[in-house]
Order: C-alpha cells, then sequence, then structure tokens
C-alpha cells in the first residue's frame, strides 16, 4: 500500500479474519489485505456504481476475484448477519459512519463481527460517541498526516468485557484536573482517550489548527450581541481553554 493512511488501517485488521469494506472504492484495502493473505476472503461494499466498478477492476487486475466479492448497496446492507469478523469504513465523516454504523446495528448486521476499523475524515468524536454507547471498546487509536491532511484512525473490540474496559478508559485519570467527569469524558471523546496521553506531531498540528478555526468562530461571535451568543462565546472560550491545556500537557 503506498498510502499511509490506508496501512494505517490494514495494520489493526485481525490475522484470519473475513473483512467487509464499506466504501470500498478501488478495493485497494480488500486487496491489499487478501493479498497479504492477512483475510481469507473479502466483500468490498459500494453504493455509487463509478466506484462499485472500480472495485471490480482493481479485484480483477489483482486476480483476486475468487476471494474477494464486490456488492452493492448502502452502508452495512450488503451484509448477511455472521459472513464478516472485521468491517472496516473509511475516508467519510464520522456522521455517515455513524449512520451506517447505525442502520448495520439495527439490522443485525453486526452481529458476530468482531472489530471495526474506522477513518473518519471530520467527526470523530461521533464516531467514538457511537462506539462508547453501544458497548463497543476502542481498543486503539492513531493518528497521521499524509499529503498535508490529518487522519485518526479507530480500532475497536466488540467484546464481553467491553463495556467495563471503556468505563475505564473514558473514566480513570482526568486529563485536566478540576474537570466533572462528564466534561473529562466530552473532552476525551473529542480529542481520543489514547491520543490525549501521547504527544505526537500530528496531534498538536491537528489541534493548532483546530484552536485558530475555533477562535475564528469566537471573533465572529464578539460582533454579536444576544444573549445567545453571549452563552456560545463563553461555552467556547472555555473549550478553547481545555484544549490549550490539553496540547500543552501533551507536548
Ligand atoms: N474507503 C476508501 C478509502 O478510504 O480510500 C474510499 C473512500 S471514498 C472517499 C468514499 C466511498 O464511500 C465512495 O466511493 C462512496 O461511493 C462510498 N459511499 C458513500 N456512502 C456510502 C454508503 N452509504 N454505502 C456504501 N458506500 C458508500
Amino acid at each position: 500500500l503506498t498510502s499511509k493512511r490506508l496501512s494505517a488501517i490494514a495494520d489493526y485488521v485481525l490475522e484470519g479474519s473475513r473483512l467487509a469494506d464499506i466504501g470500498s472504492d478501488h478495493a485497494l484495502l480488500p486487496v491489499e489485505l487478501v493479498g497479504r493473505g492477512t483475510c481469507p476472503s473479502a466483500i468490498a461494499g459500494e453504493v455509487n456504481d463509478g466506484p462499485l466498478e472500480a472495485a471490480r477492476r482493481g479485484i480483477a487486475a489483482a486476480g483476486l476475484a475468487s476471494s474477494i466479492e464486490a456488492r452493492k448497496g448502502d452502508g452495512l446492507e450488503v451484509l448477511q448477519p455472521g459472513e464478516a469478523d472485521t468491517v472496516t469504513i473509511a475516508g467519510m465523516g464520522g456522521a455517515l459512519i455513524v449512520s451506517i454504523l447505525e442502520a448495520g446495528r439495527l439490522g443485525g448486521k453486526l452481529d458476530g463481527v468482531r472489530q471495526l476499523v474506522l477513518q473518519p475524515n471530520v467527526g470523530e468524536e461521533l464516531v467514538r460517541a457511537w462506539l462508547l454507547e453501544h458497548g463497543w471498546h476502542l481498543a486503539e487509536e492513531s493518528i497521521l498526516e499524509e499529503d498535508g491532511k490529518i487522519y485518526e484512525v479507530l480500532h475497536a473490540l466488540s467484546s464481553a468485557e467491553a463495556r467495563e474496559r471503556s468505563e475505564e478508559l473514558y473514566g480513570g485519570e482526568p486529563l485536566l484536573p478540576g474537570l466533572t467527569s462528564e466534561e473529562d469524558r466530552r473532552l476525551k471523546l473529542r480529542m481520543g482517550p489514547y491520543l490525549t496521553r501521547r504527544p505526537s506531531e500530528a496531534f498538536a498540528r491537528k489541534w493548532s489548527s483546530e484552536l485558530r478555526k475555533l477562535r475564528g468562530i469566537a471573533l465572529q461571535l464578539e460582533r454579536s450581541d444576544t444573549e445567545e451568543a453571549a452563552a456560545r462565546k463563553r461555552e467556547l472560550a472555555q473549550v478553547i481553554d481545555r484544549i490549550e491545556e490539553v496540547l500543552a500537557c501533551t507536548r
């Protein structure tokens, strides 16, 4: 794989797992994982015809048509329950990933799935919150920069003890002294319970850039003198302070 982002996703996939890659586009991930022998078989799901054709071409070109099947459909509806051990969803917004996961969960498509590897382009906190709410344990996360963009990859496991382990992950030591447990959990969902514990250049860069955006919004709010704007400004000022403090701690 030439992409650092796709490599980071592939590295989490458990040896021997049957893969379903949803929104597979060129099927790069299934081709790589079946090709290197990590996965015995894979399904590449696509909702759009162009990418579906690209997936079929990629699979055929790799000579893997007997072990990777491209299927057309919305999200996890391409799966029969029990068909996949690992689901990967990458390169979409967090809100779309959550809506795919939620529809799949309601349709029983996640029954028997052991592992999710998710790479939201934005809205990572929505994905973390969904995982926590539905008993998936965030086992690891990583952050990387490629072609001037920063990506986060979330690795989650379903297991009997998932709920307890997640309680430890989001409870436990607060990120900053003096935070209520609710504030602490919100900050961890936003910035990542693992990423906040490990200094990294990509993390520092992402949050410096987010801070610039948030300060820009705060400046806009200065122009408005409604009660609502004042409340949002106070809230935003607090968020900015906390992110700055976390950044100072992980530097
Ligand atoms: N997963 C690949 C990657 O990370 O490089 C491709 C990402 S591409 C930006 C997003 C793909 O998701 C597109 O090919 C799009 O057609 C597909 N997609 C969007 N919504 C989808 C859905 N609800 N179900 C299946 N595929 C979807």
